[in-house]
């Protein structure tokens, strides 16, 4: 049977809801790989370029817009930030089901450019809970765990246009519950059509 192209699924939340650790958890599947985006913010402690992001600087950000080489880019909190086009075709073309770990703006240029990917937003359990876990994380600023806060409460009412809403409160459950979208994805027509194509090819 060909290689089947890899599901292109949209992971979105407030940041320091715990997507990080979510995608950790589910890469060890083996099934899906995760998009490196692209960004024009500064590495945080810890952060090593081309594994967690490219870190560019903004001219280079915006000749690669100029140039189409990002599926779709998004401001947040003064930083710019991209998914490459290149590396997420070649990786569905074997066969991964790639994530993107991107924000609201940018998820819903992918719905348009790219009709048969999957929206899924994961929420902290209160907005209460992620102030702590974004003060636990002890990266940023008072003032820019402020603007975080605030821009996932202007976020959290657009979860409705996702396909699918995962509570992170325990980080096991939502990985499960992940698995399990997954899996359920890979049960539609859309996916199974070729399977069928080829049955009745033979
Ligand atoms: P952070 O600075 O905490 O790493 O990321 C800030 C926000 O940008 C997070 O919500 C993260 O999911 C989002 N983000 C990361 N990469 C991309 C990307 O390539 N495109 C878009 N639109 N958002 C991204």
């Amino acid at each position: 049977m060909s290689e089947k192209k890899g599901l292109l699924i949209v992971l979105s939340g407030p940041s320091g809801c715990g997507k990080g650790t979510m995608v950790a958890e589910i890469l060890k599947r083996g099934d899906c790989a995760v998009s490196v985006s692209a960004t024009t913010r500064a590495p945080r402690e810890g952060e090593t370029d081309h594994v967690h992001y490219h870190f560019i600087s903004r001219e280079e950000f915006e000749r690669r817009i100029a140039e189409d080489g990002f599926l779709e880019h998004a401001q947040y909190v003064g930083n710019y930030y991209g998914t490459p086009r290149k590396e997420v075709e070649e990786m569905r073309a074997q066969g991964k089901h790639v994530i993107l770990e991107i924000e609201v703006q940018g998820a819903f240029q992918i719905r348009e450019k790219c009709p048969d990917a999957i929206l899924v937003f994961t929420i902290p359990p209160t907005l209460d809970e992620l102030r702590r876990r974004l003060h636990k994380r002890g990266t940023e600023t008072e003032e820019v765990i402020e603007q975080r806060v605030a821009r996932a409460a202007e976020e959290l009412p657009l979860a409705k246009q996702y396909d699918y809403i995962i509570l992170n409160d325990d980080l096991q459950d939502a990985v499960d519950d992940f698995g399990a979208m997954i899996r359920a994805e890979m049960l539609k027509p859309a996916y199974q059509t070729e399977r069928i194509g080829e049955m009745l090819s033979c």
